[in-house]
């Protein structure tokens, strides 16, 4: 087992973190404590610091339990947080696989840690050695995303269980996209791991990314530290709400991804006969990714006719492609429209 308190910034863990009124005392009373006004309920009121509510619909949900679960304001937030709490500026590495999510970069350079890509293979499949082969002393964490953006593709199981038990730091595995997959994800293999952290968010398959709503499921004494870290309220309470909502709609939610789905299916047989395109790759998740021969010449007729799609031409391996999102049937014959007509 991997002695994870060690691996956390000692500043950190000597943090004495912010105790909030609602964390001192959060019962049925007057509520004199917290210089909050007595008018406008109930939004007058700070919301739950620890979620503890939505925590346990989650934790139903997913079977997880709720001491394994942090919920911050997107999972970028935990992505931000993740690197806070065991990343020294100005030293500690961090391994991110090429190409994937950008916000990881990012994070990462605003929090000062050196970030070493490693290539995908070419077929966007993961490869634990090269992966293990960068690895040196310093480095903390590594990303790894799946189904991955901007690929589309699950990555291998077995190639992510390598990854686990050849690394003493923290694994970072997201799972963005999983609703969009046959696949469960590696929920169930979280108790093996006390460096595997697991995000997930609202954004995708439950249509809510207006929300900001994202989660990391990871062992209790990281989701302990990230809430130490966190800003005091950083879920507010409309999120809270309209989540607890949501959730209770697991049909609505799994009705949208069999409609996008289909779409996917539909889309990717339809631009199949395209002289325009060059290839589909096969996809796990709500988009598409597409090779032209002059990616830029497609994005910008597309966008004069009213579509936008991303350019991801410029990504390793990712010459000539464009990462197109799955929309509602009229949307995406509008793009089939367009691109018929290229
Ligand atoms: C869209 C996306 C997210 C979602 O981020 P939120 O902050 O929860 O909206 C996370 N990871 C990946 C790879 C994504 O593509």
């Amino acid at each position: 087992m991997i002695d994870i308190e060690n691996l956390v910034r000692k500043n950190i863990r000597e943090l004495v973190p912010y105790s909030s009124a609602r964390d001192e005392y959060s019962g049925e009373a007057i509520l004199m404590d917290a210089n909050e006004s007595p008018y406008n309920q109930p939004f007058n009121r700070y919301p739950d610091p620890r979620q503890k509510e939505l925590k346990e619909k989650i934790a139903e949900m997913l079977q997880v339990p709720s001491g394994r679960i942090f919920l911050g304001n997107g999972s970028d937030e935990a992505i931000d947080l993740l690197i806070r709490v065991f990343c020294i500026p100005g030293s500690d590495r961090i391994i991110i696989m090429d190409p994937s999510y950008g916000m990881y970069k990012v994070c990462a350079d605003i929090n000062d840690a050196v970030v070493d890509f490693v290539e995908l293979n070419p077929d966007f499949t993961l490869n634990a050695e090269r992966i293990l082969g960068n690895v040196i002393s310093s480095t903390k964490m590594i990303f790894l995303c799946s189904p991955n953006n901007p690929t589309s593709n699950l990555l291998e199981t077995d190639e992510i269980v390598k990854v686990l038990e050849g690394f003493r730091g923290m694994v970072i595995l997201d799972e963005a996209y999983i609703d969009f997959t046959g696949s469960d994800g590696l929920i169930s293999i979280l108790d093996q791991y006390t460096n595997l952290v697991i995000l997930r968010t609202l954004s995708k398959a439950w249509g809510s990314a207006g929300i900001r709503l994202g989660m990391a499921l990871a062992d209790p004494r990281v989701t302990a530290w990230l809430n130490r870290v966190k800003y005091p309220y950083n879920v507010n309470l409309l999120t809270q709400e309209k989540a607890m909502d949501l959730l209770g709609n697991d049909k609505q939610k799994q009705e949208w991804v069999e409609m996008i789905l289909a779409e996917r299916r539909r889309l990717a047989a339809k631009l199949e006969g395209q002289d325009i395109i060059k290839k589909i790759f096969p996809s796990d998740a709500n988009f598409l990714l597409v090779r032209v021969d002059d990616p830029d010449a497609v994005y910008e007729y597309l966008a004069q006719g009213g579509v936008i799609v991303r350019n991801r031409s410029r990504m390793t391996h990712c010459r000539g492609c464009l990462r197109i999102t799955i929309g509602t049937e009229a949307e995406n014959n509008r793009l089939i429209e367009l691109m018929e007509t290229f």
